[in-house]
């Protein structure tokens, strides 16, 4: 019987280290096919940037796929409409791709799609391609099995196939006739060759002072690796970062570069560590992880509060240059995605739901595991993480101390003394009037009163922690999701650390 094959590329938009490619390279006859899905243009996690991005890549891939004899469709629509359609053309028998671990609409279509395969008796095969692990019965030992992923040989990048013939290749549809608005983004180039040449440089020598760099919005552009779009998209397979780093370990004799790049290494993990959350507890998407903090924000949403927030208007320099930031270039450092949310989470009392459809749509490496997992952490709805408050001016003071940050991306600032840079309400009006800002006029007042927001975040959350069955819904959360790196039971490592919650611990500031 031959055997037909389509390879279904989802987030995996490259030709090396490719699991369903060398599958089909096996087949009598093969092609390749991209979705633009009307659920993920509707999505309200969605955005034109993502798109952009995508169709980027696929430009590459496509071409080099047909040097190597495969012909890649890119199709807009539903998957089970356009397989159905595609099989009159095409009898495929076999679907290959990769296991995706996304945002509820592509598990709801994956579904739908393995119903459909087994209605019209196509194999459907998927591969793994991150450490995330299917249908994993305890966290017990997922560390062993990230690593045996990870440093099992990459898969070969095959030669040449046997390209289905006469399929029509539309050409690549742009943002307009998709309906899309421009994103007026400046985004990194998307591809596998920008993705390659990027994890080369990090490796050679931006990365070498990595764990010195990464907290503050300024270094990190250039100290971070910046490959989180190209690990969403696929153009890059965790494996292959993590051996190039591994290698690039093994080459260097400094210990401050090794130490550097481990530290780099070991946030890889964390990715799929996330990401196996997600995989886990697909409701951590839409629903407190911790019910126990059900209720406690949600019936208090203050759209204006939010509405400033986004704008990038709050009144504190360091929130807003890092929102405008982010809005322009679709990338942010961790620590300050992190204040980002603890300002949203406890200085404005906002439910983390709208928050993060908003960033995941700025963000180009919206990767639904680690987003929304972050989103719950950095919220104290997780019942099991630190809370975390961040004072958007000792960020400022610490890692934008030259204030080179805030005055590039809040002009309106860009007169006002360094010392009070970060808190310009505290200007009298004449040095207002000096710097150019006045207060209400020129640039927001502060929208909240800081501490006074903080004590009365701080209560309630501490008070929903002392609640009778609080404590055995986060041991039973812990148990689920916590990592088990020390080698101690989780939930012990968690009662002998903190054991009482202090009100010190929180302020990460
Ligand atoms: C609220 C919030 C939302 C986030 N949403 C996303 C997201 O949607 N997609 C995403 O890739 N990262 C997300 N992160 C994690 C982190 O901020 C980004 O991975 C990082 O800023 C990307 O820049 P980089 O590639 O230069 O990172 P590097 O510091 O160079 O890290 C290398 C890689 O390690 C992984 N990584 C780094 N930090 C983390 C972390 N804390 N948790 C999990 N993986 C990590 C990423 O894959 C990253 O590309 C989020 C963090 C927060 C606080």
């Amino acid at each position: 019987m031959p055997c037909r094959s389509l390879v279904w590329f989802k987030r995996d938009l490259r030709l090396r280290d490719h699991a369903p490619l060398a599958a089909a390279a096996r087949a009598d006859a093969a092609a390749g096919i991209y979705l633009i899905e009307p659920d993920w243009l509707a999505s309200p996690e969605g955005s034109s940037a993502h798109v952009a991005f995508a169709l980027e890549g696929l430009d590459q891939l496509r071409r080099a796929l047909a040097a190597r004899g495969l012909p890649l469709l890119v199709e807009v629509g539903e998957a089970c409409h356009v397989f159905e359609r595609l099989r009159a053309r095409f009898p495929f028998d076999e679907l290959l791709s990769h296991e995706e671990t996304g945002s509820g609409w592509s598990f709801r279509r994956d579904r739908a799609v393995a119903a459909w395969c087994r209605r019209r008796g196509v194999a459907w095969t998927e591969f793994p391609q991150t450490g995330v692990v299917r249908r994993l019965p305890s966290r017990d030992g997922w560390a062993r099995r990230w690593q045996a992923r990870m440093d099992a040989p990459p898969v070969p990048t095959p030669e040449a196939f046997r390209g289905a013939a006469g399929l029509p290749l539309h050409d690549l549809p742009d943002l307009a006739r998709l309906g899309l608005a421009p994103h007026g983004k400046q985004l990194q180039g998307a591809g596998e060759a920008p993705a390659q040449a990027t994890l080369a440089s990090f490796l050679a020598h931006r990365g070498h002072d990595y764990l010195k760099s990464i907290s503050s919005p300024l270094r990190a552009e250039r100290g971070g690796s910046r490959l989180s779009p190209y690990l969403t998209f696929g153009m890059l397979s965790m494996r292959q970062v993590h051996q190039a780093t591994v290698a690039a370990i093994g080459a260097r004799e400094e210990i401050t570069v090794r130490r550097a790049l481990r530290g780099f290494a070991g946030r890889l993990r964390w990715h799929c560590h996330f990401m196996q959350k997600l995989e886990s507890q697909p409701s951590l998407e839409f629903r407190n992880l911790a019910r126990a903090t059900d209720g406690l924000r949600e019936g208090e949403f203050d759209r204006e509060r939010f509405e400033a927030w986004c704008a990038g208007a709050t009144g504190y320099p360091m929130v807003d240059a890092c929102m405008r930031s982010l809005r322009a270039t679709g990338w942010l450092n961790f620590r300050m995605r992190a204040m980002l949310v603890s300002f949203a989470a406890y200085h404005l009392w906002l439910h983390w739901r709208e928050p993060g459809l908003f960033l995941a749509g700025q963000f180009l490496d919206y990767e639904a595991g680690i987003h929304w997992s972050q989103m719950q952490m950095q919220s104290g709805t997780t019942g099991i993480n630190t809370l975390r408050m961040y004072s958007p001016a000792k960020q400022a003071r610490d890692h934008d101390p030259g204030g080179h940050f805030i005055r590039r991306w809040v002009p309106e600032l860009a007169r006002v003394p360094l010392p009070l840079l970060a808190e310009p309400w505290r200007m009298d009006a004449a040095q207002q009037r000096a710097a150019g800002c006045v207060i209400g006029r020129d640039y927001p007042a502060p929208l909240v009163e800081e501490k006074a927001a903080l004590a009365r975040a701080r209560d309630r959350l501490y008070a929903v922690r002392r609640e009778p069955g609080a404590r055995a819904e986060a041991d039973a959360i812990q148990g689920r999701h916590g990592s088990r790196r020390s080698g101690l039971p989780s939930t012990t490592r968690r009662r002998r650390r903190s054991a009482t919650p202090s009100p010190q611990s929180d302020l990460f500031k």
